[in-house]
C-alpha cells in the first residue's frame, strides 16, 4: 500500500529539499520537487521552461494549471505507485484541491509544516548555494562556499531567485498563497506542524515521528 502521497509545507528555506530527499529515502518512495523539475525544464531549453523561466527568476509563482499539469504526469510514473514525498507542490489553495482529485481515491496521508522564523530562512537563502546538476543544497556561511558537489562534481552556483528581492517576492507569496493550506489540511485531520529550526537529523526523527502517528 506504501505511504501514499506525503506534503512538506514550509517557507522557502524552511530544509523542505533535505528532509524530502531523506523521507523519499526511507519509504522507497520518489521525492516529487517541483522547483527542481522546473528548474530542469529551464536548462533543457524546452518550451515548458521557456514559459516559466522570467516568472521564476522574479520569484512569482507560475500558473496553478501549468504546474497541476506537470504534478500529474508525474505522479503518473510507475515509481509513485505507492505513494510520493511532494516538495513544493500544492502551493496554493487551487493546487491543493486539484490534488485532492489527482490523488483520489486514496488522496493526501500526511501534510507536514516545517515551521522556522522569517529572519532564519532569510539567513539560510541568502547563504544557500546548490549543485546545478543533483540539486544538493550547500551554504555559503561560514565561507566559502565550496566550487565544486561533493556528490557529482558539478558547479556549485547560487540560484537566480536567491537574490534579496527575489527571496523579498517568495516569502510574501508563501504568505498569501501557501500559509492558507495550513487551514484546509487542519480541517481534514492532516497536519502536523515540525519545528524546523532544530538540527537536521532532530528534524527528521521528528517528522518520521509525526508520520508514525499519523499511520497509526
Ligand atoms: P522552489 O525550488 O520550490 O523554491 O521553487 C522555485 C520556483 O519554481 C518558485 O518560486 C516558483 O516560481 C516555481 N514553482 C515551484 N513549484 C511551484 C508551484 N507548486 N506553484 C507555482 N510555482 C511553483
Amino acid at each position: 500500500m506504501g505511504v501514499g502521497l506525503i506534503i512538506l509545507i514550509g517557507k522557502q528555506g524552511a530544509g523542505k529539499g533535505t528532509q524530502c530527499a531523506r523521507l523519499a529515502a526511507r519509504y522507497g518512495v520518489p521525492h516529487i520537487a517541483t522547483g527542481d523539475m522546473l528548474r530542469a525544464a529551464v536548462r533543457s531549453g524546452s518550451e515548458l521552461g521557456g514559459k516559466v523561466a522570467a516568472l521564476m527568476d522574479a520569484g512569482h509563482l507560475v500558473p496553478d494549471e501549468l504546474i497541476t499539469a506537470v504534478v500529474a504526469d508525474r505522479l503518473r510514473e510507475a515509481d509513485a505507485a505507492h505513494g510520493a514525498i511532494l516538495d513544493g507542490y500544492p502551493r496554493t489553495l487551487a493546487q491543493a484541491e486539484a490534488l485532492e482529485e489527482l490523488a483520489s481515491p486514496r488522496g493526501v496521508t500526511a501534510a507536514i509544516l516545517l515551521d522556522v522564523p522569517t529572519e532564519t530562512v532569510v539567513k539560510r537563502l541568502s547563504a544557500r548555494r546548490v549543485c546545478e546538476d543533483c540539486q544538493t543544497v550547500y551554504s555559503a556561511d561560514p565561507w566559502p562556499p565550496p566550487a565544486t558537489c561533493s556528490n557529482c562534481g558539478g558547479r556549485v552556483v547560487q540560484r537566480a531567485d536567491d537574490t534579496p528581492a527575489a527571496i523579498t517576492e517568495r516569502l510574501r507569496a508563501y504568505e498569501q498563497e501557501t500559509a492558507p493550506l495550513l487551514d484546509f489540511y487542519r480541517v481534514k485531520g492532516l497536519l502536523a506542524i515540525v519545528d524546523g529550526s532544530e538540527e537536521l537529523d532532530e528534524v527528521t526523527r521528528r517528522i518520521v515521528a509525526a508520520l508514525d502517528a499519523a499511520r497509526a
